[in-house]
């Protein structure tokens, strides 16, 4: 069975030596110390590592089964939920007057991470239950609010979002789902849902369902989608949960990972619903879920990357196959640990030095995040919002490769079930599908984020990469990390260029190109990390650091990134510097 440990020391240096988190203004960052921070994330260790990392495997055999319209989760899961409310783990970053913990959203991510790793299927549950509860925080009325969020913080009651429908999961504008408007200012909604994660299951007392329908008479296509609070349970005066409402899962799907999450088939039939947010803003509203998911969902390539690499490590340590081509390393033993392949090396350095600089970026994201909420800061909103389908989009591309690498370094022992390997690329297969499928992503950062007020958030992001390469680029031992990222930050502003002179002209020369500007700027945004890491690392040892090896080995994987991966930047302009004519020239029946 596979195992995990949670990172916890590289979690604490990304925190404090990179991001200083506690000297930050950010309102509720000074609470962040290192003491403190070590403790919440020492304890989610455990958790994670000691309880849920064992479901795992668990979940993913027995998977959920539907009997009589009850949701059964596999074993375990249902203990392992209670001592996740008992532990206040749902309500972290939740505010205090609804029962969380107040904490910056930067710190529930960290944790976050630990969980989606340890179990990705069973994190779901209260991913997105948090999600739900965010956007009744943000767009509910005062008496939504007081209703469903104490419950939804707990996870006493969770949440689901309901968006797909059988005939649109990516164009929504097209959606049948209606709600008809009642006397006493509730609708009645019905239509079908479908891919519904935790849809169904019983774990909770109540599933609150956020779902987006029509408004007979409302506006055509998306302008005229709403998003409403569809209770499983209606919620009597008194807080206590009443009558079961229409709403019922018709179905749990098959599927290729994530087992033990229920994904479902939901159907509604004149169930009661209540407006969330404004008529005809349903997008709106459903996007601060979606904005939040999504940086979720980018986090779950990174864990299921992490999660997978730890285990190769520890199989290409003990597997003995062949002999160093240096000579051997193990002769009183048959053969050399693979570790000493350079092919094995390769492929580990490719997985080490994705998975540390993708936590930095997730990290940061999050602390974009804070302060864009916590600080009101327009700025960082904007950045943030340039970065949403980088982070989602590049990260899971990558850490779903980053899975397969690990399989392979199993030979056929990763392909077979029984060192738990499969399940690594099988769970992360999804995190490129749902929440936006990836093309879409690209398409968003292509289509939509760079040209946003006036390309003004995607210009800072190249002030942001030139400032740093400026303020260190004669500072000793950067040299390794700043001419590199300038290499790299100069094909993203042609790539940027490129698009700008040509797109106007031929959208489909900017679209083709789309997914390889995403890729290009995630890989930017990770030699940034790099590039910051570097620096905390070389002030550490030059302060005389009593933990030199960890920040010399952090050098050198990031020396690896630097030299081995960004220079992907190149290839990816030279494909998007083509063009629409090689992509665009078959015609559909030519296919
Ligand atoms: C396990 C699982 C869990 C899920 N959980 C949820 C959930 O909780 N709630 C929910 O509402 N949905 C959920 N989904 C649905 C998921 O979000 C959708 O499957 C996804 O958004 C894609 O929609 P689709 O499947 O209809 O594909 P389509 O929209 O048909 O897209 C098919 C392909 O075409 C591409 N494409 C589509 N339009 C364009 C375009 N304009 N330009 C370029 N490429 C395009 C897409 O990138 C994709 O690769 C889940 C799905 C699965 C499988």
């Amino acid at each position: 069975m596979p195992s995990y440990t949670a990172p916890t020391k590289d979690l604490q240096f990304v925190l404090h030596d990179v991001l200083k988190t506690s000297e930050s203004s950010i309102p509720g960052y000074s609470d962040l110390d290192r003491d403190f921070t070590a403790a919440v994330l020492e304890e989610a260790g455990k958790i994670t590592s000691e309880v849920l990392a064992p479901l795992n495997v668990v979940g993913d055999k027995e998977g959920c089964t539907l009997e009589n319209g009850v949701v059964r989760v596999p074993t375990g899961f249902k203990e392992a939920f209670d001592q996740v409310r008992e532990g206040g783990w749902t309500g972290l970053d939740m505010p205090e007057e609804f029962g969380g913990q107040n904490m910056p959203y930067v710190l529930g991510t960290a944790v976050g991470e630990m969980f989606s790793a340890s179990n990705q299927a069973f994190t779901m549950y209260q991913g997105l239950t948090h999600g739900a509860a965010s956007a009744i925080l943000a767009h509910g009325t005062q008496e939504q609010k007081e209703t469903y969020l104490p419950n939804m913080v707990s996870c006493e009651w969770t949440g689901t979002m309901n968006l797909t429908e059988p005939h649109c999961g990516t164009d929504l504008g097209m959606m049948r789902t209606k709600a008809e408007p009642q006397d006493d200012g509730s609708y009645k909604v019905s239509g079908q849902k479908i891919f519904i994660s935790a849809g169904e299951h019983e774990m909770s007392d109540n599933i609150i369902h956020l779902v987006l329908a029509k408004i007979p008479g409302g506006p055509e296509g998306i302008k005229g989608v709403s998003l409403f609070i569809v209770p499983k349970f209606i919620v009597n005066d008194d807080g206590t949960v009443g009558a079961r409402n229409g709403v019922s899962c018709g179905a749990i799907e098959e599927k290729m990972g994530i087992h033990g999450n229920s994904t479902c088939v939901m159907n509604y039939d004149e169930a009661t619903g209540y407006l969330l947010g404004d008529m005809h803003k349903g997008m709106r509203a459903m996007f601060t879920m979606m904005n939040e998911a999504r940086i979720g969902v980018g986090m779950q390539g990174l864990s299921a990357a992490d999660a997978a690499y730890q285990n190769a490590v520890i199989y290409a340590n003990d597997r003995l196959q062949g002999r160093a081509v240096t000579g051997a390393e193990n002769p009183e033993g048959p053969a050399d640990p693979l570790i000493v392949h350079p092919d094995i090396r390769r492929s580990l350095m490719d997985q080490k030095s994705f998975i540390e600089a993708a936590r930095a970026f997730i990290l940061w994201s999050s602390q974009l995040i804070d302060q864009a909420h916590r600080a009101e800061d327009a700025d960082a909103d904007g950045l943030i919002s340039l970065m949403t389908p980088v982070v989602k989009g590049f990260l899971t591309d990558e850490g779903y490769d980053m899975t397969v690498k690990a399989q392979q370094i199993f030979g056929g022992h990763g392909y077979i079930e029984e060192h738990g390997m499969s399940q690594f690329t099988r769970d992360a297969r999804i995190a490129m599908i749902y929440e936006g499928a990836n093309g879409v992503q690209a398409l968003d950062l292509v289509g939509r984020k760079l040209a946003q007020d006036g390309g003004k958030h995607v210009m800072a992001f190249f002030a942001l990469v030139k400032d740093f390469c400026s303020e260190n680029k004669d500072v000793e031992g950067m040299e390794d990390f700043v001419e590199p990222l300038k290499v790299a930050s100069k094909h993203l502003q042609t790539a940027g260029m490129f698009f700008m002179q040509n797109g106007m002209k031929d959208p489909n020369a900017a679209l083709s190109g789309s997914n390889d500007f995403m890729h290009m700027m995630g890989h930017v945004c990770l030699g940034l990390m790099w590039g910051r890491m570097a620096k905390a690392s070389l002030e550490a040892l030059a302060n005389g650091t009593s933990d030199a090896a960890f920040h010399e080995t952090k050098l050198a994987t990031g020396r690896y990134y630097m030299a081995r991966r960004l220079p992907a930047t190149a290839m990816h302009l030279a494909r998007i510097e083509t063009g629409a004519e090689t992509v665009m020239a078959l015609a559909a029946d030519q296919f």
